[in-house]
């Protein structure tokens, strides 16, 4: 996971690239579309690649860019992957440039994936934002998991294990967010607010330093 392109600083007026994870049960997917909702001229969702066909109904672009396997392990070695993993004998990854493409243009980009796609990601571009998502605590997890009423005790068991193996690896990830019930859109403007706070971050806005400090230093000299 070395040969990633994307090794480098943000550039002013850049977007900011946020990672959204969290555990079955966190409502993940509802918070991030009303989040696109809330500011679809500021951000713009990731589109990953994958190498499985694509299903009735999926679009090319939007759902996925499917591509072949031949094509996705050539672009992991040439470092065009921005991370993957490989699922049920598919690769599945947020392409490089398409990312990179999206943070000059000034938007943000919004990446829904899991913990280690995260962390793959802070690797090659440490100044992504990461983002836990979790419900406002483990009970309600639990009855979130079981109020879907369609899996068995044993996946449920399970999905828990894998939530709370999640949740230990917090102390790697920026920021959380909790997602209480019925308040999806707050915790949508929670995010933006997060996406808004980084923009004003020092790093993310070298002008400052041409804009006053050589005025100033010039004002001084006089
Ligand atoms: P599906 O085939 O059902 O669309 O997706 C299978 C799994 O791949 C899901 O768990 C989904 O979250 C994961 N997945 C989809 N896109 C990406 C991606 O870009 N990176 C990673 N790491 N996982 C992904």
């Amino acid at each position: 996971m070395e040969n990633i392109t994307v090794k480098r600083k943000p550039r002013e007026g850049e977007g900011v690239i946020m990672v959204v994870s969290g555990p079955a049960g966190s409502g993940k997917g509802t918070v991030v579309n009303s989040l696109m909702g809330l500011a679809p001229d500021e951000l713009e969702l990731s589109v990953s690649a994958t190498t499985r066909s694509p299903r009735p109904g999926e679009v090319e672009g939007k759902s996925y860019y499917f591509i072949t396997r031949e094509d996705f392990e050539s672009r992991i070695q040439n470092g065009q992957m921005l991370e993957y993993n490989y699922y049920c004998e598919n690769y599945y990854g947020t392409p490089a440039d398409a990312a990179k493409r999206v943070i000059a243009s000034g938007k943000s980009l919004i990446l829904e994936i899991d913990i280690n796609g995260g962390l793959q990601v802070k690797k090659s571009y440490p100044d992504v934002v990461l983002v836990m998502l979790l419900p406002p605590d483990f009970d309600t997890l639990e009855q979130r998991l079981r109020g879907r009423g369609t899996e068995t005790e044993e996946v449920i068991c399970a999905r828990l294990k894998r939530a709370c193996q999640e949740v230990a690896m917090i102390d790697q990830y920026d920021y959380v967010v909790y997602n209480e019930t019925g308040r999806t859109e707050d915790c949508a403007r929670d995010l933006l607010s997060i996406i808004h706070a980084e923009r004003r971050r020092v790093k993310r806005n070298p002008s400052v330093e041409a804009n006053f400090f050589t005025p100033c230093r010039e004002c001084c000299e006089d």
